[in-house]
């Protein structure tokens, strides 16, 4: 059984060295006797932020998942097919997604998280972005904390990820204005050509962020889907309207860093009456079906499209997980471990 495993704690920003793969013994092909586990052949792993802090020695008040430790396996969303079930909910052939291991295959103890998927006809390895977590948290997070109206205002910073790439769409879909914000010109041509956002700028080309605002958003920003924090954050609020919402997403250019960059602009919140607030997408996971019912029509009849980034072999996924540290992924990291 082919594993990634921590090699040791990561300091800052995740590095593959963080990371190693080894050969294990094999787990045995079925559940143990009396157990309500669940053996999986695991196909797809998703590629996430959070996985970051699980990496460090102390991960700064996510207490939602258990942290590795230097020789543990790196656990992670992902897609996989039941071998053998001892849970009565799940048997041999069923395709499932939800917390699996980094390795071959990995045996579940707590099977009553996965969920079970009934929908092939649409690639599987969605099931680790547009319609698994990252697709639940644009969701939940837009319709949500945003109330967008029609006709309004709306910037999504880390744009073209896979959290991002599904707000913006879904602000067109809704008829708003939408401007992007990634750290790549390809990365902004995709936003524009591919899906659709009105304007869109590369951040790490502007001198100002204050003045790329005003040049996207002259009569200022309703709504501001923060995948980013710092600086970035500190800019939308100056730029603002009255009441406005931020819907506080994620911060990822604070992840990794010893001393959190202040930001300054908070008086703005008061001036303009903006509401902000924070989510995390587990709390809406109770409404998976509703949300399915309300995405795959779109992704069936083409409304909505979804760029993933398709890293293949688990050898490749500590790469692909440092990657996202450092912008190289355009769109949903995925890792293909086995395509059935
Ligand atoms: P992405 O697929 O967008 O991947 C990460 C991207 O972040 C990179 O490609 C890079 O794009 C950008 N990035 C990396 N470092 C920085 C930096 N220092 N400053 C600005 N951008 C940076 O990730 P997701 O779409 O999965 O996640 C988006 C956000 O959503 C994250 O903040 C994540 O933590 C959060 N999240 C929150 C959840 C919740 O429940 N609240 C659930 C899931 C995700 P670029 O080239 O543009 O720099």
């Amino acid at each position: 059984n082919k594993q990634v495993v921590l090699r040791d704690y990561a300091e800052g920003a995740p590095k593959d060295s963080d990371m190693e793969v080894i050969t294990n013994k094999s787990i045995g092909v079925n559940v143990p006797q009396g157990s309500n586990a669940v053996l999986v052949k695991n196909l797809y792993l998703s590629c996430d932020l959070y996985m970051g802090h699980l990496m460090h020695k102390t991960q700064g008040g996510l207490d939602v998942f258990t942290p590795y430790t230097p020789g543990s396996v790196i656990m992670g969303y992902g897609v996989a097919k039941v071998m053998d079930s001892g849970h009565p909910n799940f048997k041999k052939g069923d395709l499932v997604w939800g917390t699996t291991g980094w390795e071959e295959y990995s045996l579940i103890t707590k099977p009553e998280d996965l969920f079970k998927i009934d929908h092939t006809d649409v690639p599987l390895s969605y099931y680790t972005g547009i319609l698994g977590m990252p697709g639940m948290t644009a969701h939940y997070g837009f319709y949500e904390k945003c109330a967008p109206k029609e006709g309004e205002y709306v910037f999504v910073s880390a744009a073209a990820g896979a959290v991002g790439q599904l707000v913006g769409q879904f602000a067109k879909l809704m008829g708003c204005y939408v401007v992007g914000s990634a750290g790549s010109q390809e990365k902004i041509d995709l936003l524009k050509d591919k899906f659709g956002f009105d304007e869109a700028f590369n951040y790490k080309e502007e001198q100002d962020l204050d003045a790329a605002l005003k040049r996207c958003f002259p009569e200022g920003i309703d709504i501001y889907f923060d995948n980013v924090g710092g600086k970035m954050l500190d800019a939308v609020l100056l730029n603002m309207r009255n009441h406005g919402r931020i819907a506080v997403c994620g911060m990822v250019s604070q992840y990794g860093l010893e001393q959190p960059e202040g930001v300054k602009n908070l008086m703005h919140l008061v001036f303009k009456r903006v509401r902000v607030e924070g989510f995390t997408v587990t709390d809406y996971y109770p409404s998976y079906s509703k949300f399915l019912e309300s995405i795959l029509p779109c992704i069936r009849e083409g409304r909505i499209f979804y760029a993933e980034d398709v890293a293949e072999g688990l050898e490749s996924g500590p790469s692909a997980l440092a990657g996202l540290f450092r912008g190289r992924n355009i769109g949903k990291q995925v890792v293909v471990v086995a395509h059935d």
